[in-house]
């Protein structure tokens, strides 16, 4: 099987570094050169039975239409967006399954990119009305090469839950930044908990600008969501809340 890559970013790169352990791989990129395997050309993805689309997600819709003059109705074709509704809409000729690794660092770029970003990472997979199980099958066993698992969902109960756990918080942990950027003692007394809050504030921020931009509704909802539970928890017997939470918490990440 041979899998190609377009975009050879932070996303793309480890794609392409883990997969190059595996299978044939052929990459598509604008900036990296001098190896094997990538070329600019995007007639290397010609005898590619997977493509992964990893390039930003205001460039994704243009890409899948370039790729649509390429490849024939047996490749299947994935992207990698952090949002599903808006690639969700057109029909290809290829069999498409829109995608998204919930891995990632704040970096961006092949420099930054390596083969075990996906270890042990859940990666969400909207299926298309008219995606045969079987290709889903392939597309799933290179998702779980990469060392990620799989998870079914629609594009919009997607975009609604990674506006909670993602772009929402992503947004708090800039606000919370801006809060104090005019209180100097508060800056010179922030530590540890404060690093870890706001690290989401390092985001790439041309992909943080593409959520807000795209997926504004949702990250709306979300932030009305969050001043409700703040109420919530000021408003009846905090104690017993704060200790529900706690609990929760823990076991979200079974520590
Ligand atoms: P990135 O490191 O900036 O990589 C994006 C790559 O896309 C660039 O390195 C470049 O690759 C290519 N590219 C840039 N501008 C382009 C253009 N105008 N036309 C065609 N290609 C272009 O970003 P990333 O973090 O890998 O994000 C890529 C995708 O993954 C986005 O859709 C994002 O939503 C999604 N995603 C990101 C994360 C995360 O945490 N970073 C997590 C999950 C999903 P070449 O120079 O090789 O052409």
């Amino acid at each position: 099987m041979k899998i190609g890559v377009v975009g050879l970013g932070l996303i793309g790169g480890s794609i392409f570094k883990c997969a190059q352990q595996k299978y044939d791989v052929a990459g598509v990129s604008r900036s990296v050169k001098g190896v094997e395997g990538v070329s600019e050309d995007y007639a290397a993805l010609k005898d590619c039975h997977i493509v992964f689309v990893c390039t930003p997600m205001n460039k994704t819709l243009e890409v899948l239409d370039k790729l649509e003059g390429i490849l024939d109705e047996n490749t299947i074709v994935t992207d990698v967006c952090s949002l599903k509704e808006f690639v969700s809409k057109k029909n290809y000729k290829f069999k498409f399954i829109p995608s998204h690794p919930m891995a990632g660092t704040e970096h961006s770029g092949w420099e930054h990119s390596f083969p075990e970003l996906f270890e042990g990472a859940t990666w969400a997979v909207t299926l298309k009305d008219d995606t045969h199980l079987e290709d889903f099958a392939v597309l799933k066993s290179v998702i779980n090469d990469l060392g990620a698992k799989t998870i079914l969902t629609t594009p919009r109960e997607h975009d609604r839950a990674v506006a909670m756990i993602s772009h929402a918080p992503m947004l708090v942990a800039q606000a919370l930044c801006k809060n104090i950027e005019n209180n100097e003692l508060a800056q010179k007394l922030a530590s540890s908990g404060f690093r870890d809050t706001t690290r989401l504030a390092l985001s790439n921020v041309e992909m943080a600008n593409d959520m807000i931009v795209m997926n504004g509704e949702n990250i709306k909802d979300v932030i009305n969501g969050i001043n409700g539970s703040i109420d919530e928890l000021l408003e009846g017997d905090y104690k017993e809340e704060a200790q529900k939470i706690k609990e929760f918490r823990e076991e979200l990440y079974c520590v």
